[in-house]
C-alpha cells in the first residue's frame, strides 16, 4: 500500500520524496493504527492523511474548526484532481444533501467536516452508514482546555471510538506541550497511539525583536526590505490597526485592515485581497490569521506584544509556509510590559488560572529580554533542547552586550522604597534624575536622599534598566494601585546585595541587515521571466477563481527559471508539478517559457 502512497505523491502531486516524518505516519495510519502527529506549521501534516485517506478504501473524514479554510482547501485538492467535499452550516440544505449523497456513493475521497456538524445525531448515523477511510482531527490542540484555541466542540470528538470501531483516527496539530499532547490523546480517546513529534524549529524563520522607539519609523525601516512581499502587522487595538493601515498606504504599501470591527463583508474582502494579490501587507488584530493558509507569507511584525509564547508562536509561524526566508519581527517597550502585567492581574479568572497566565507572561517576557539566541530559548519553552546557537536570529547576529547593574538596580529599588512604592515608572525616573516636578515637590520629593542619585543616566537608560527588572519579575506592577511599582522577594535579596545583577545594553544600531538562507527570491526577481511567469500564474487564478499558489508555488516558479523546461516531461519533474496540474497548466508554462528563449536569444 505504502506504493501507492508513494506513486500518489509523485504523480498527483508532483512531490519527489517524503517530507520529515510523512512516511511513517501514513504507514502507520495505513496499517489502522490510531497517530498522534506534531508537526510544525509548513511541515507538511495534509499529506499525512490525504495520502491514506486516497489509498484506504472509502472517504477520509477531516475534521477541522476552520470553516472558513474549507472551501480554499478543497479547491486546491480538486486543483490536484482529487475528489472532495465540504460540509459545514454556512452551505444551504441542497448543497449538503448533495454531498451527504456522494458519501454515501463512494464518489468522495475526502470530506470536511466541522466538528460541531459531525456531531449531530443524523450526520453521525448517515457517516456510520458509509465507508470511512479514516478520520482526521486537525487542530487537535483545541480540544485541550488549557490552550488558547479550547472549542467546547472538540470534547465531543471521543464518541468517534465507538462510532466508527476500526477506523483509524489521527490527531494532527502544530503546537501541544507535553501535557497537551497527554490530553489530547486521552479526551480524543485514541486507542494506544504511535506518536510522531517532530521538532517545532522553523528554520526558515529570522527572528528579531527591538525595544520600540518610535515605531512607525522602526517598521518602516523594517519593510524596506520587504517592499513587495506579502505580510501580517499586528497591533493590539483596532485604532492602532486603522491607523497603521493608512499610514502604510501613505508610504506606498498595498496595506489593508483587518478587525473584529470591519463588516464582515469587508472583511472578507480584504482576506481575499491577500489571498489573492501578490505583496498585500494585512494589518490586524489577532483576529486575524487562524485560518490563513497562505504559503508565501514573508514577514510578520508585532506592533505589540502578544498574548504568550504560544500565540507568539502561532502567530509568527504564519509566516514561510513554503520554507523560503522569512522574517519575524516584533518591537516591545516599558509600556507593553506594565500594560500585560495589569491585564493579568486583573483579569477575573480564578487564582490557580491567574497563576498560569502570570507564569506565561513572565516567559514571554524573559523570552523577549533574551541574551541567548533565540531560537533557542523558543524551543527551550516548548521543551525542545538544542545544543548550538542558530545563527538566523537577532541575537545570533548582534549580540547585545552585558553590563553589571547591580548597583543601579539597587539605587532605583530604593527609590521606590522611599517614595513609599505607590508611583509607577514615570516618577521614580524623575525622582532617580533629580527632576524638578511638580509632583516631586508636593510630595516632599526633593528632600529624599535617593532625589538625584540617578543623573548618571538619561531616561532611557533607566526606562530600560526598569523594563528588564520587571520582566524579571523584580518588580511587579500592582494593579490595585494604578499600576504603582512594588518590590518582590527577588528584589529585595538584590537590594540587601545577596546577589548580583547583568542586564543587557539595548541595542542603538540598526538591526542587521537580513541574509537569506536560501538563494533569494529577490534576484530573480529581476528575472523578466519570474515577471512573466507570475503574470502567468495571476492570468490562471483568476481565471479559475483561487489563488495564486493554488496554481503553482513560487518555488515551482524558480525552477522554472533555473531549469527552463521545454517538454511536458520536463514539466513533470519539477516540484509541485503533478498529471492534473501539468495538464491543466502545462501547455500556458511552456510558451511563456519558449517566449523568453526567444527574446533572449534575440538579446544575446
Ligand atoms: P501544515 O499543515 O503542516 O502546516 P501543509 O500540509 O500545508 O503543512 O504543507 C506545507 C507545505 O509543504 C505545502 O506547501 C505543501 O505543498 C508542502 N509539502 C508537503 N509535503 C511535501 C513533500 N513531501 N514534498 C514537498 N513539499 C511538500
Ligand atoms: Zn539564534
Amino acid at each position: 500500500m505504502i506504493e501507492r502512497a508513494r506513486k500518489l505523491l509523485t504523480d498527483t502531486y508532483g512531490f519527489a520524496d517524503f517530507k520529515g516524518q510523512q512516511l511513517q505516519v501514513i504507514e502507520a495510519a495505513l496499517a489502522g493504527l490510531d497517530t498522534l502527529v506534531l508537526m510544525p506549521t509548513g511541515g507538511g501534516k495534509s499529506l499525512c492523511y490525504q495520502l491514506p485517506g486516497l489509498v484506504r478504501d472509502g472517504t477520509a473524514i477531516v475534521v477541522s474548526p476552520l470553516i472558513a479554510l474549507m472551501r480554499d482547501q478543497v479547491t486546491a485538492l480538486e486543483q490536484l484532481g482529487i475528489r472532495a467535499a465540504y460540509l459545514n452550516s454556512t452551505q444551504d440544505f441542497a448543497t449538503q444533501q448533495r454531498v451527504s449523497q456522494a458519501v454515501a456513493s463512494g464518489e468522495l475521497e475526502l470530506l470536511y467536516v466541522a466538528p460541531e456538524r459531525l456531531l449531530q445525531p443524523q450526520t453521525l448515523a448517515h457517516l456510520q452508514r458509509c465507508r470511512i477511510a479514516l478520520i482526521a482531527i486537525d487542530e487537535a490542540h483545541c480540544v485541550s482546555q488549557w490552550g488558547h484555541d479550547f472549542r467546547q466542540d472538540y470534547l465531543g470528538l471521543d464518541i468517534l471510538r465507538e462510532h466508527f470501531p476500526g477506523v483509524p483516527r489521527m490527531a494532527l496539530t502544530a503546537t501541544a506541550d507535553p501535557r497537551t499532547r497527554d490530553e489530547i490523546i486521552h479526551r480524543l480517546a485514541l486507542t494506544t497511539p504511535l506518536r510522531f513529534i517532530s521538532g517545532f524549529d522553523r528554520p526558515n524563520i529570522r527572528y528579531r525583536v527591538a525595544i520600540k522607539t518610535d515605531a512607525r519609523r522602526q517598521l518602516l525601516e523594517f519593510l524596506s526590505a520587504h517592499r513587495h512581499d506579502a505580510g501580517i502587522v499586528y497591533c493590539l487595538s483596532r485604532r492602532s490597526v486603522d491607523a497603521t493601515a493608512a499610514w502604510l498606504r501613505e508610504q506606498g504599501f498595498d496595506a489593508l485592515a483587518y478587525h473584529a470591527g470591519l463588516s464582515a463583508h469587508e472583511r472578507a474582502a480584504h482576506q481575499d485581497r491577500f489571498l489573492r494579490d501578490d505583496g498585500v501587507v494585512v494589518v490586524a488584530t489577532i483576529a486575524f490569521g487562524m485560518g490563513i493558509d497562505k504559503p508565501d507569507v514573508r514577514f510578520v511584525a508585532h506592533m505589540d506584544l502578544p498574548k504568550s509564547m504560544e500565540a507568539y508562536y502561532q502567530e509568527t509561524g504564519r509566516a514561510g509556509r513554503d520554507d523560503e526566508a522569512a522574517e519575524a519581527f516584533m518591537i516591545y517597550g516599558l509600556a507593553d510590559v506594565v500594560r500585560l502585567s495589569r491585564m493579568a492581574d486583573q483579569s477575573d479568572a480564578d487564582e490557580h488560572f491567574k497563576r498560569i497566565e502570570r507564569h506565561k507572561l513572565d516567559a514571554l517576557l524573559g523570552w523577549c529580554e533574551a541574551t541567548q539566541c533565540r531560537r533557542r530559548s523558543l524551543l527551550a519553552y516548548f521543551g525542545e533542547e538544542r545544543t548550538a546557537d542558530c545563527g538566523n536570529c537577532d541575537i545570533c547576529l548582534m549580540p547585545p552586550g552585558t553590563w553589571d547593574a547591580t548597583v543601579d538596580a539597587q539605587k532605583l529599588l530604593s527609590c521606590i522604597v522611599r517614595t513609599g512604592a505607590r508611583f509607577g515608572a514615570g516618577h521614580v525616573i524623575d525622582v532617580l534624575r533629580g527632576k524638578d516636578t511638580e509632583k516631586a515637590r508636593s510630595n516632599g520629593h526633593q528632600s529624599l536622599s535617593t532625589f538625584g542619585i540617578g543623573a548618571h543616566f538619561s531616561d532611557a537608560q533607566w526606562r530600560s534598566v526598569l523594563r528588564q527588572l520587571l520582566a524579571r519579575g523584580y518588580l511587579h506592577a500592582d494593579m490595585e494601585r494604578y499600576g504603582a511599582l512594588v518590590l518582590t522577594p527577588t528584589s529585595r535579596a538584590l537590594l540587601r546585595g545577596e546577589i548580583t545583577l547583568q542586564l543587557r545594553h539595548d541595542p542603538t544600531a540598526p538591526a542587521a541587515r537580513r541574509k537569506r538562507s536560501k538563494p533569494s527570491l529577490e534576484s530573480i526577481a529581476d528575472s523578466p521571466l519570474w515577471d512573466a511567469l507570475r503574470a502567468a500564474r495571476k492570468q490562471l487564478a483568476d481565471a479559475h477563481g483561487v489563488p495564486p499558489y493554488v496554481i503553482f508555488h513560487d518555488a515551482t516558479l524558480r525552477e522554472m527559471i533555473a531549469q527552463r523546461p521545454r517538454s511536458e516531461a520536463q514539466l513533470l519533474s519539477l516540484t509541485g508539478i503533478g498529471q492534473a496540474k501539468l495538464e491543466r497548466y502545462g501547455a500556458v508554462f511552456l510558451q511563456v517559457i519558449a517566449a523568453a528563449d526567444v527574446s533572449t536569444e534575440v538579446d544575446g
